[in-house]
């Protein structure tokens, strides 16, 4: 898979890996590098770095989804790359986790990925290629102590990127699923403030790798048209499913 003259979408593209990707991506001569967040101000930092186009969106509604869509496709046309990569860490927990809590890791980390899916893959179907990845995480491939939303919407994420994969693979779409492990972001530094957010951090310290070089591995990884795409070394996190 060549990069060169395509639309590449990333949403959470204003901060930490989507920033980093949007960077990376820029490199490949794309036709036009479109960066969602629900910061907009970070957006639009990004793309101006990119020379691209900035788009303040919830990707938690399936609304915003829609018209982010239509906004970046009648900016730089169809989308050929959409990297669904924005998330939360809160509400860590496990009892204590409201439905609303629950419901709002799974709008982000699952329904995001699945609204853009229904939205692009009909047209890619028929275009008979297209690039759709989502971005789960280490805590999709094994469970992340104290953080019960976020490892069940991992683990879910995962699992629908490689349904999809397996069910539509032969029409010319890719998939693939970004499983990276500690990341030095703001994200991960949002759980400080929790005893157990802050013991996982610091457990993993040694090991927590740079946006810039988790977006190398990833875009490399994409070149390849690798399903799992895992930035850290398997004796960490343990493999799973389809590489
Ligand atoms: P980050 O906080 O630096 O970036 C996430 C971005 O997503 C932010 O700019 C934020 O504004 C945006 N965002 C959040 N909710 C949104 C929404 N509803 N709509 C649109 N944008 C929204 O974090 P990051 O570490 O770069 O995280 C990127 C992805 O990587 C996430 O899916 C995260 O779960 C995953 N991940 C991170 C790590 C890590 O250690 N940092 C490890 C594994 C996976």
């Amino acid at each position: 898979m060549e990069f060169g003259g395509r639309h590449v979408l990333i949403t959470g593209g204003g901060s930490g890996i989507g920033a980093a990707l949007a960077e990376r991506f820029a490199k490949e001569c794309p036709r036009g590098i479109t960066v969602v967040d629900i910061d907009f101000a970070s957006a639009q930092e990004t793309a101006f770095r990119v020379d691209g186009l900035a788009i303040e969106a919830d990707v938690s509604r399936e609304s915003e989804i829609l018209r982010l869509i239509a906004e970046a496709e009648q900016r730089f046309g169809e989308i050929d790359v959409y990297f669904s990569n924005a998330g939360i860490p809160r509400p860590i927990g496990g009892l204590e986790v409201t439905d609303e809590g629950w419901q709002q890791q799974w709008n982000v980390h699952v329904m995001s990925h699945i609204w853009a899916m229904r939205a692009l893959l009909p047209a890619m179907i028929k275009r008979g290629e297209g690039y759709l990845v989502n971005t789960a995480s280490g805590a999709g491939l094994i469970m992340t102590p104290g953080a019960a939303p976020y490892t069940v919407t991992k683990h879910a994420a995962l699992a629908l990127a490689e349904s999809y994969a397996v069910m539509y693979s032969h029409t010319g779409v890719r998939f693939s699923c970004l499983c990276p492990g500690l990341v030095e972001t703001p994200l991960m530094l949002a759980v400080d403030d929790d005893p157990v957010g802050r013991a996982v951090r610091m457990g993993l310290d040694n090991h927590a790798m740079a946006p810039v070089d988790v977006a190398d591995v990833a875009v490399r990884g994409l070149i390849e048209e690798r399903f799992l795409i895992q930035t850290h070394p398997d004796d960490i996190i343990p493999a799973a499913r389809l590489r």
